[in-house]
C-alpha cells in the first residue's frame, strides 16, 4: 500500500512572519493519516523544520545542486538541505526547467545526489499546452521519465509529480480522464523499468491548480497518490482541506 502524500511548494514566497501558517497546519494535522510535506524557500527551511517539529509534517527543498560542496555561488547542496531539516527535495519543476534551462540529464544528476544524501527526490514531469494539443503528451512524459529518473531509486526515495505546465497557477485542470491516462502511463513505465515491486511503490502526485474545491475528485482518480500544490499550499486555510480530502480518499 502506498501512503498518500500532500506536498506544498511555496516557490519564491514566504517570510519568517508567514511561518504561523505552518504552525496552524501542524496544529490542525499533528498526526495526519497521510504524509504531509511543505517545501518553503531555502531561507525558511530550518525555521520551518522547527515550526513543525511537534508534528509528523516534513519539510523539503525546492532544488539542489548536483555536487556535494564547492565553488558554486548561490547554490545549495542536498547535504545542506538535509542538514537544515529537509527530508525531500523537489527536482525538475517546470519553472526550473524553463527559468534555468534544466535538462532531463541535469535533473537526473541532481536526483542521484539528493538520494545519496538520504533525501526523497520529488521529480516533476509535464507537458506544455502545445505538446498536449499536438497529442504528444505521453511521448513527452515518457522521455522525461526516462531521462530524469536515476537508476538508483527505490519505492521510498522517489516520488513522481505529474504537472501539466498549462495547469500550473492558471486555474485550468485537465479532465479526470486525462489525469488518469497520464498517471496510469507513468505507473506502467515505472513498473517496466524498475520492476513491479519498486514500480508499484513509487508515489505519483498530480500537480496543477489543485484547490480545496477540486481535490477530492482528483484524489479519486486511479494512480493518483496525492498532490503537489503551489498557490493553495501557502495558507493553512486552503491546504488543510486538501490534506483532509486526501485522508478521506
Ligand atoms: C506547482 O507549482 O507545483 C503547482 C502545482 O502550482 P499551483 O498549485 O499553484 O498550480
Amino acid at each position: 500500500m502506498r501512503r498518500k502524500l500532500a506536498a506544498g511548494n511555496w516557490k519564491m514566497n514566504g517570510l519568517g512572519a508567514g511561518l504561523g501558517e505552518l504552525e496552524e497546519l501542524a496544529q490542525a494535522h499533528g498526526d495526519p493519516a497521510v504524509d504531509v510535506l511543505i517545501c518553503p524557500p531555502a531561507t525558511l527551511l530550518s525555521r520551518a523544520a522547527d515550526s513543525v517539529s511537534n508534528s509528523t509534517i516534513n519539510v523539503g527543498g525546492q532544488d539542489c545542486h548536483t555536487g556535494q560542496s564547492g565553488a558554486h555561488t548561490g547554490d545549495i547542496s542536498a547535504e545542506m538541505l538535509r542538514d537544515a531539516g529537509a527530508t525531500a527535495v523537489i527536482l525538475g519543476h517546470s519553472e526550473r526547467r524553463e527559468d534555468h534551462g534544466e535538462s532531463d540529464e541535469l535533473v537526473r544528476s541532481k536526483a542521484r545526489t539528493a538520494i545519496e544524501a538520504s533525501l526523497t527526490a520529488v521529480i516533476c514531469v509535464g507537458e506544455s499546452l502545445a505538446e498536449r494539443e499536438a497529442a504528444n503528451t505521453l511521448d513527452i512524459i515518457g522521455g522525461q521519465l526516462a531521462g530524469s529518473i536515476p537508476d538508483i531509486v527505490t519505492g521510498e526515495n522517489l516520488v513522481v509529480a505529474y504537472e501539466p505546465i498549462w495547469a500550473i497557477g492558471t486555474g485550468k485542470v485537465p479532465t479526470l480522464e486525462q489525469i488518469g491516462e497520464v498517471h496510469d502511463f507513468i505507473r506502467a513505465r515505472l513498473e517496466k523499468r524498475f520492476g513491479a515491486g519498486v514500480g508499484r511503490s513509487v508515489r505519483i502526485l498530480y500537480g496543477g491548480s489543485v484547490k480545496p474545491g477540486n481535490a477530492a475528485e482528483i484524489f479519486g482518480v486511479s494512480n493518483v497518490d496525492g498532490a503537489l500544490v503551489g498557490g493553495a499550499s501557502l495558507k493553512a486555510a486552503d491546504f488543510s482541506p486538501i490534506i483532509s480530502a486526501l485522508e478521506a480518499a
